[in-house]
């Protein structure tokens, strides 16, 4: 009942102390070990609930296991980079939130975090994603942007995470959402790990689970 005793590694598991976190919260007690054991993940959670810790450490874990093998990531173009991870997010705010809570998750674990969102000049971000990305955070309709200009590719994605998916859909993100999942097609199921967030669970995003989750763990919370 503390996370000291999750197996997320010495370097995560300081920044969580040093973050104060003492007891997980629900959605963190139960969402962390089923993701940690690879499986993809449908989590009904409300804001406030500490569903982004719950998505954030398993995929902070998951990139320092990664980081002793050589991973060859393929030569697309000079400018282009490939995160390991991507966090969808619907908006500005949101996703500035999350950047700033995965930055203080990630201190000193080598695991580089970067945002990029609309309604911002995209040329700061082209800067920040040119030195280096691990985790991305992106709102939809910026990520397709750059993944039109070649500056992104999800080729390499291992993590998915999908924040407060009803709300994307709402704002008519489901397009883009597609789009941008279609680019990180995998030819094995299960190759790529999968977390869907969203506060309720209509029809629409029971359609999305069953489209981009294999074979997922149902958590509400
Ligand atoms: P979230 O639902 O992810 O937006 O988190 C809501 C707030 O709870 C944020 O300010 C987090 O920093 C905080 N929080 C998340 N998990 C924990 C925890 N296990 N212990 C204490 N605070 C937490």
């Amino acid at each position: 009942n503390t996370f000291a005793e999750i197996d997320l590694g010495e370097a995560l598991n300081q920044n969580i102390h040093r973050c104060k976190y003492v007891k997980p919260t629900p959605v963190q007690r139960h969402a962390i070990p089923i993701s940690l054991a690879g499986r993809d993940l449908m989590a009904c959670a409300q804001t406030g609930s500490g569903k982004t810790a719950a998505f954030c450490f398993p995929i902070i874990s998951g990139i320092m296991k990664m980081q002793g093998q050589s991973a060859q990531r393929p030569l697309r173009g000079a400018r282009t980079v490939y995160p390991l991870a991507l966090i969808l997010s619907p908006t500005r705010e949101l996703s500035m939130q999350i950047h700033e809570e995965a930055r203080k998750f990630s201190y000193q674990t080598g695991v580089k975090v970067v945002v990029a969102y609309g309604g911002a000049p995209i040329n700061q971000q082209l800067r920040e994603l040119e030195r280096g990305v691990d985790i991305l955070v992106a709102t939809p309709g910026r990520l397709v942007d750059l993944l039109e200009r070649a500056r992104v590719s999800l080729q390499m994605v291992k993590y998915l995470a999908l924040d407060e998916a009803d709300r994307m859909l709402d704002m008519g993100f489901e397009p883009q959402i597609r789009k941008i999942v279609e680019q990180n097609d995998m030819p094995l199921p299960g190759a790529r790990q999968t977390m869907l967030f969203s506060a309720t669970f209509p029809k629409e995003i029971q359609r999305l689970a069953s489209d981009f989750l294999f074979n997922y763990v149902f958590l509400a919370v």
